[in-house]
């Protein structure tokens, strides 16, 4: 039986920066994955699952040594975040406002994951296990017992990142609270007449908002996008039957005219969820992104806030090492979740106000709605503070 400090169960973007962090702190690390990731190469579509990585993602990331990587891969910087319901209340945050280059950058899920596998597969001080499944945890006084499917490890703390249907959360016997949205979301990723664009951008319709993500490189066409279809699910079930000539059409009727000639390449439909385990910790196993929260992904914040938890474990973890503490002491590791609930509340419970307020049918809300966003634009006083402290939340500053 192998011996480590961590077990990281998920191998996912936070599981693998979760192992990364701790192995930084000098501690022995396994990451267990069932799927093996795809090597990269540059002649590969443009994959459907992509994130807006915040700015303070992105020092997480460098801080990992991952940045250079993905640049050098693929990624595309956005300047420019658009946010309207009816025309006239279009509302625009530049990256300026806060004295930053970009507000941050479309990147593919699985180019983030890669880039943090290469990052494992180079340091000595983590092991993957891959393709390995979690099958059973024993929780004893002082350290932890993992069956996997062909191995048993034995760890003092295990760091549950594995997605929002963690078996850890189960086995550790951690309750949720949560419930399914009505609407669902598809993913439709296009070449698009014009070329890479800085900006990204998101209209409020009353069945679900349409946004619109700038993917990097050329094609035939012109550019790439990844676009995001709220509706109700009967709508997104009719999409998903739909070819892609027939989406195309539908597309260009449904979104707004900024996003010119399209051709669809690829879709899929996501349901909407909304989880939050009703702790983090039990002992010594700790749950970290979509295992501990899943949200609504309209402001593109799910990984930025699991990216987020990971950095908070490593300075909890950190500070314990420095202070002369056990840092795996189940007291200890209260820290962390001291340093993560409420945020990740607050970004949940701040998507929920924006879901409920843009889904309201009635003409006094979507009045309400649209004067705040012309007040954003015209009132020089809110323009300088809510907007640019508006953008700084959002970019994780
Ligand atoms: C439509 C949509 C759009 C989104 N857009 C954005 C965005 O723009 N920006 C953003 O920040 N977030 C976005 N998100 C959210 C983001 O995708 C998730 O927050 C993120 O993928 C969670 O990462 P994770 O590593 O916690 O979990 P996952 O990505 O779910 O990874 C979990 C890993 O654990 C592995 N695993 C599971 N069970 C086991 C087991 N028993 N044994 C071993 N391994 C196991 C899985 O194979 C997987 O690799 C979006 C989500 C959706 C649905």
């Amino acid at each position: 039986m192998e011996n480590f400090d961590c077990v990281v169960i998920g191998g996912g973007m936070v599981g693998a920066a979760s192992a990364l962090s701790l192995a930084q702190l000098g501690l022995k690390v396994a990451v267990v994955e069932k799927f093996p990731a795809k090597a990269f190469s540059a002649s590969q579509a443009l994959d459907l699952r992509v994130s807006a990585i915040s700015l303070a993602s992105q020092h997480l990331l460098t801080q990992l040594g991952c940045w250079p990587q993905i640049r050098q891969w693929r990624c595309c910087p956005y300047k420019r975040l658009g946010v309207w319901e009816s025309d006239t209340s279009y509302v625009e945050f530049n990256a300026q406002e806060i004295n930053e280059e970009n507000l941050g950058h479309i990147i593919e899920n699985r180019i983030i994951q890669l880039s943090l596998w290469q990052q494992i597969s180079n340091h000595v001080g983590i092991t993957l296990y891959c393709p390995e499944s979690l099958q059973h945890i024993e929780q004893h006084e002082d350290y932890s017992l993992i069956n996997l499917s062909t191995s048993q490890l034995k760890a003092k703390l295990i760091i549950g990142a594995d997605g929002a249907n963690s078996f850890v959360r189960a086995q550790a016997g951690i309750g949720i609270t949560g419930w399914d949205y009505n609407q669902s979301a598809m993913l439709i990723n296009v070449e698009t007449a014009l070329t890479q664009q800085d900006i990204t951008w998101q209209q409020f319709l009353t069945s679900g908002p349409v946004a619109f993500l700038p993917l990097p490189g050329e094609s035939d066409l012109g550019g790439y996008a990844s676009l995001v279809w709220y509706d109700s699910k009967e709508k997104i079930n009719q999409l998903s039957a739909m070819s892609n000539k027939q989406l195309q059409q539908a597309v260009i009727a449904h979104f707004p005219k900024r996003l010119g000639s399209i051709n669809v390449i690829d879709k899929a439909a996501f349901p909407l969820t909304r989880r939050h385990a009703n702790t983090y910790q039990n002992h010594r196993i700790i749950l970290v992104g979509d295992a501990a929260h899943t949200i609504n992904p309209l402001a593109g914040q799910g990984v930025n806030l699991g990216f987020k938890d990971v950095k908070a474990l490593q300075t909890t973890i950190a500070d314990a090492i420095a202070s002369g503490k056990s840092w795996h002491d189940p007291i200890v590791l209260k820290g962390y979740e001291k340093l993560r609930r409420a945020d990740n509340l607050l970004m949940m419970s701040t998507m929920d106000a924006l879901y409920a307020t843009f889904s309201h049918p009635s003409i006094l809300v979507k009045t309400a709605r649209n004067t705040a966003f012309m007040a954003l634009n015209k009132l020089p006083f809110l323009n300088n503070t809510v907007k640019s402290k508006a953008l700084a939340y959002a970019c994780g500053l």
